[in-house]
């Protein structure tokens, strides 16, 4: 059995003036009690346009172990998560979103599964998604289906970031090197003792999503992109199919032309179609090899994935 350990509460923030007041109190009501060592909740603004920092600096002035991280500008949910687990200094730390969407009133028994069956990661797996739009549900659905198909990384369906991590798998999720996170595939990928805990997922409670279609791709894109070398293979696969469909093209094409009664002039719809075709094969061929050229120049860059223009009541201790 683990000890009662000190806590890391981790929130990413974009804009989220209406939810903030509502998600620091029940955070704070939550952590009330005896079953941690005590704990701190760490706040990144991930550049927020409205009111959100203000908010932060009241709350952190209120209680010093509120700690806010100001991005420079906004780098997107996965970089400030990252920026949470690096700057954090819990024995274990709990990643939730601003907007109530998973209750925080769970991290009692998240706390208990870690001590109890000594699990390094305790996922928030969504019985039932309130609130969320058939289309996202879908796609999700679906998505994660082609993921798990394609990479090595298993991913449940109903997964987000909502999750406990302990210190093992916070020092090793430092030591990931890619500038572009999937923070779910990353830790998934780590193995260790992973386990599930099961709720139900409500509505966002106020504000809009922070996830328009925009950042879902991208996000879709680095975990597909990230995770897999298949499709690179596939590209290849595909060349040799239709290089094999243009060699017995060329075949019928010289036989047609030196038969004796040969009828080659009205052609045009084989010869249109065939460009069509290896026209678009070479354009997606060409689309995927320059996905990944796109991330290998994101990671030669080496450019850090966040700016922190301001950081309060963090004591760094190393
Ligand atoms: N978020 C962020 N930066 C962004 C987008 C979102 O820090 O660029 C935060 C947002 O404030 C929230 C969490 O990430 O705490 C999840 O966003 P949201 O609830 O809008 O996503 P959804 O639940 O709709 O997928
Ligand atoms: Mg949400």
């Amino acid at each position: 059995m683990q000890k009662a350990p000190y806590l890391s509460v981790i929130i990413p923030c974009f804009n989220e003036e209406d939810m903030l007041p509502k998600t620091f109190e029940r955070v704070m009501d939550a952590l009330e009690g005896d079953w941690h060592k005590g704990a701190e909740v760490i706040f990144v603004n991930d550049g927020s346009s409205d009111q959100s920092l203000d908010l932060l600096r009241a709350f952190a002035r209120e209680n010093e172990n509120v700690k806010v991280l100001n991005f420079s500008r906004n780098f997107g949910h996965q970089a400030a998560v990252t920026a949470g687990i690096s700057y954090c200094s819990g024995d274990v730390a709990i990643i939730i979103d601003a907007d109530l969407q998973d209750p925080p009133e769970l991290f009692k028994e998240m706390v208990a599964i870690y001590r109890e069956k000594g699990a390094n990661v305790v996922y928030g797996v969504r019985r039932q998604r309130r609130g969320e739009t058939w289309f996202k549900k879908l796609t999700a659905k679906w998505f994660y289906r082609l993921l798990n198909s394609l990479s090595d990384v298993n991913l449940n369906v109903d997964t987000g970031d909502f999750r406990l991590i302990d210190r093992k798998v916070i020092n090793a999720f430092k030591g990931m090197g890619e500038r572009n996170k999937y923070i779910r595939g990353l830790i998934s990928w780590m193995g260790f003792k992973q386990e599930p805990i099961y709720y139900d997922r409500d509505a966002r409670m106020a504000g809009e999503t922070k996830y328009p279609l925009g950042k879902m791709l991208k996000l879709a894109s680095i975990a597909m992109f990230y995770f897999s070398k298949k499709p690179l293979k596939m590209a290849i696969t595909l060349g040799v199919i239709t290089l094999s469909i243009g060699l017995l093209l060329t075949i019928y094409v010289l036989v047609a032309q030196f038969s004796a009664n040969s009828t080659t002039t009205p052609g045009w719809a084989s010869t249109l179609i065939s460009i069509i075709f290896f026209g678009g094969v070479q354009l997606i061929t060409i689309g995927v090899t320059g996905e990944y050229i796109g991330n290998i120049l994101d990671e030669v860059k080496g450019r850090p994935e966040f700016i922190v223009e301001e950081e309060i009541n963090i004591k760094k201790a190393d």
